[in-house]
């Protein structure tokens, strides 16, 4: 397990960042996030469908759980489950069915979920650091 830092200073850098992973994204990478709200984990997650050749809106599933997409290079599934009161629900979704299947995911709140996150999952930690600045993210990336 190596993490590894960066610090972004910018929307846009984050957004890069996650092109990268993105684009280096295979069939069964998951990344799991954790961080405030607020923090950019959309806008990474931005970024990531960008890098996988989706150019369709992405918006946070908040309500809906899951976000399907299969416009890029692989599907990708995007999960939100800040609303989950029980991991057990995610069951209901098939969750285990579409992270360890053909396409990446991400799951934004992932901490709410942790017993049932596959520990073969990247964990990606976005911070604020209000006294570098307003628009400073500390990311650190777990593999
Ligand atoms: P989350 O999904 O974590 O709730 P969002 O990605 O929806 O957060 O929102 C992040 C907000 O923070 C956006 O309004 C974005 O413009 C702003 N922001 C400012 N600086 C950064 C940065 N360095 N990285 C990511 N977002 C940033
Ligand atoms: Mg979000």
């Amino acid at each position: 397990m190596a993490a590894e830092i960066f610090e972004t200073n910018s929307p846009d850098e984050t957004f890069n960042l996650g092109k990268k992973l993105g684009q280096e994204a295979i069939p069964g990478t998951i990344i799991a996030m954790t961080g405030d709200l607020g923090v950019g984990k959309t806008l990474f997650t931005q970024g990531f469908a960008k890098g996988l050749g989706i150019d369709e809106p992405i918006t946070s599933p908040t309500f809906t759980i899951m976000q399907i997409y299969e416009s890029g290079r692989i599907p990708f599934y995007h999960f939100d489950v800040y609303r989950i009161a029980d991991p057990e629900e995610m069951d209901e979704i098939g969750f285990e069915n579409f992270v360890c299947g053909d396409g990446a995911s991400i799951i934004e709140w992932a901490e709410l979920i942790e017993e049932i996150i596959p520990p073969e999952a990247i964990k990606i930690t976005i911070e604020k650091d209000l006294e570098k600045g307003f628009d400073y993210r500390k990311i650190t990336v777990v593999k």
